[in-house]
C-alpha cells in the first residue's frame, strides 16, 4: 500500500445533472413568408393535438354561457360547473335574473369570488338583454359591448361556442402567456395581443384556436413550470422559459 492519492479531474466526478442544461437553438423565422409558415405549422401541430376542443363551461343557451364567462373571471371552470345547474335550476328565465336584487344573486354565486361585482353585470346584463334585445343575446361584437359584464372576451367567447361567429380570438390570461411564448405577439394588453393574433390567424380559425390555446395552457403551457418535453409545439417553440 503505498499511501498515496489519486487526483480526479472534477468534471469528471461531477453528477452530469450539476451542470446547467442549455436550451436547445431554434431557428427563427426571418421573412414574412417564414414567419406565416411557422403560424401555419403551429395550427397544424395544434389541430393534431386538440382535434375537438370547445368550451369547458356547461351550458344549454347563449344566456346561460353568458352568466357562466361571467362567473369564470378570476375563477375556474370546474368550480363554475358546479354552481351553474343550481343557479339555472333556481333561476330557470332570463326574466327570473333581471327580477333579483344583485344582493341576493351575490349569496348564491358566492364560491365563484368577486360575487357582488359579478351579481351586478348578471342582473344588469339581464335587463339590458330584455330591454334592448327582446330578450336574446345579441350576436354582434358591437351589441354585446353594451351589455354590463361583457368585455371582449366574454363577447367572443359567447359569440364563438353559442352561435359560432368568428368575432375574435378570445384572450384570457392562458392566451395572453401562451402567444407571447410562442412570438405571435409581444404585445401585453390583451386588446393589442387579439389584434397581433387576428392579422396572423386565419379567420376560420379563431373560434377553434382560441379553444385550443386554453386547453394547452391547462394542460400543458402551464404558467410556472411547462411541459416542454411532452408539447409537439416545442420544435417551433423559442420562448426563453421553456423546460427542455
Ligand atoms: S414548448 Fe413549452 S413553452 Fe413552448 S408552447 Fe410548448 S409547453 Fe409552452
Amino acid at each position: 500500500m503505498d499511501g498515496g492519492w489519486t487526483c480526479y479531474d472534477v468534471t469528471e466526478i461531477m453528477p452530469a445533472a450539476a451542470k446547467p442544461a442549455k436550451p436547445r437553438a431554434i431557428s427563427r423565422p426571418k421573412s414574412a413568408a417564414e414567419r406565416q409558415a411557422r403560424v401555419s405549422d403551429i395550427l397544424k401541430r395544434l389541430d393534431e393535438m386538440y382535434p375537438n376542443v370547445t368550451c369547458a363551461l356547461v351550458h344549454r343557451t347563449p344566456w346561460e354561457l353568458l352568466v357562466a364567462t361571467i362567473l369564470s373571471a378570476q375563477s375556474t371552470d370546474k368550480l363554475v360547473n358546479q354552481v351553474t345547474p343550481g343557479l339555472f335550476k333556481k333561476y330557470p328565465t332570463i326574466q327570473d335574473f333581471a327580477a333579483l336584487r344583485p344582493e341576493v344573486l351575490a349569496h348564491d354565486i358566492h364560491s365563484t369570488g368577486f360575487f357582488n361585482n359579478k351579481a351586478k353585470s348578471i342582473v344588469g346584463a339581464a335587463k339590458k338583454i330584455l330591454a334592448d334585445f327582446a330578450g336574446q343575446v345579441p350576436r354582434t361584437m358591437e351589441e354585446m359591448l353594451t351589455i354590463p359584464g361583457a368585455a371582449r372576451k366574454t363577447s367572443n367567447v359567447v359569440l364563438g361556442t353559442a352561435y359560432g361567429i368568428a368575432s375574435g380570438v378570445v384572450v384570457d390570461t392562458h392566451v395572453q402567456r401562451i402567444s407571447r411564448r410562442l412570438d405571435l405577439t409581444r404585445n401585453t394588453d390583451p386588446v393589442k395581443i387579439e389584434r397581433d393574433l387576428v392579422k396572423i390567424i386565419p379567420k376560420e380559425k379563431w373560434i377553434l384556436f382560441s379553444h385550443q390555446i386554453i386547453h394547452h395552457g391547462r394542460a400543458l403551457c402551464t404558467a410556472r413550470k411547462p411541459r416542454c418535453a411532452d408539447c409537439r409545439l416545442e420544435p417551433l417553440c423559442y420562448s426563453r422559459d421553456k423546460t427542455v
